[in-house]
């Protein structure tokens, strides 16, 4: 997998996951726009990994739930090279509660970031990529997307949402050489996932067939893959990095 003179942009690169495709994509010989919400100083130890193996890299502070912000976000980042091969849209928050308690705020933000935010990524990608005949646009949704879990229908509804757009968007896109694809993990050892209460964590884990939380690494390696030139024939889907949760 050879992805050399190629530029991606990841959103969330400063959070575990997103360091990791990062990181991944840098290895294969790619430049990579590093985008970060708040906390730059984990971004910059972002740019540090990906410099190790001869990327060149760019950071860019935006609000992904703001359009105008990604806006700009896009402009600076087609300053590292004038190209845009690979969105990759990771940037994501929860946001827990029951739903008889959930705030109408708590809804809304999470939607607003998760689901609006990789709508408008992915609407300046298009823009871009269509003119260039080639992109990969790849969304991290998860397998709460698909099988929903209790205390998070706001975050089901936004990653449900990034499934559909995923493949409504490949079929606008196929004929003009962009592949649109989503990577739904499971359970992953990450900051989000470190703030579960111990019991929700075991109850998760007792439904793990490979009986252990994934590692970043685990969901970089698949977004790598749906970034490559082996990949070409492969849109609108959505690959699980799971250990089996989801089959
Ligand atoms: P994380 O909290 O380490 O990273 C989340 C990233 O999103 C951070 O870089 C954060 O800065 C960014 N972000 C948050 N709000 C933002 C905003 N308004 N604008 C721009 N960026 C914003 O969590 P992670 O586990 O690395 O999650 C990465 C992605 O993977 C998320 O979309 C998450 O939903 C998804 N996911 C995670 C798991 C898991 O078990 N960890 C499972 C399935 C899916």
């Amino acid at each position: 997998m050879d992805l050399t003179n190629q530029t991606a942009i990841v959103t969330g690169g400063s959070g575990g996951i997103g360091r990791a495709i990062c990181r991944a994509l840098a290895e294969k010989g790619a430049n990579v726009v590093i985008h970060y919400s708040h906390n730059e100083e984990a971004a910059r130890e972002t740019e540090r990994l990906c410099r190790e193996c001869g990327a060149e890299t760019l950071l860019v502070q935006a609000d992904v739930s703001d359009s105008g912000d990604c806006d700009r976000m896009f402009r600076e980042a087609q300053k590292l090279t004038g190209r845009i091969d690979i969105l990759v849209n990771n940037a994501g928050i929860t946001k827990d509660n029951l739903l008889l308690m959930m705030k109408e705020e708590d809804f809304d933000r999470v939607l607003h970031v998760n689901l609006y935010g990789t709508f408008f990524c992915m609407k300046k990608a298009s823009r871009i990529m269509l003119k260039q005949r080639y992109g990969r646009i790849i969304s991290i949704s998860s397998i709460v997307g698909i099988h929903g879990n209790p205390g998070q229908v706001n975050y089901a509804a936004g990653k449900a949402g990034i499934i559909g757009m995923t493949k409504s968007l490949a079929k606008e896109l196929a004929s003009r050489n962009v592949t649109v694809n989503a990577v739904a993990p499971g359970m992953i050892d990450t900051e989000m996932t470190a703030s579960l209460p111990d019991t929700a964590k075991q109850a998760m884990l007792a439904g793990i067939p490979m009986g252990r939380e994934g590692k970043a690494e685990e969901v970089a390696a698949a977004v790598a893959f749906l970034a490559s030139g082996e990949a070409s024939y492969i849109t609108g889907q959505v690959l699980g990095v799971d250990g089996g949760m989801g089959c």
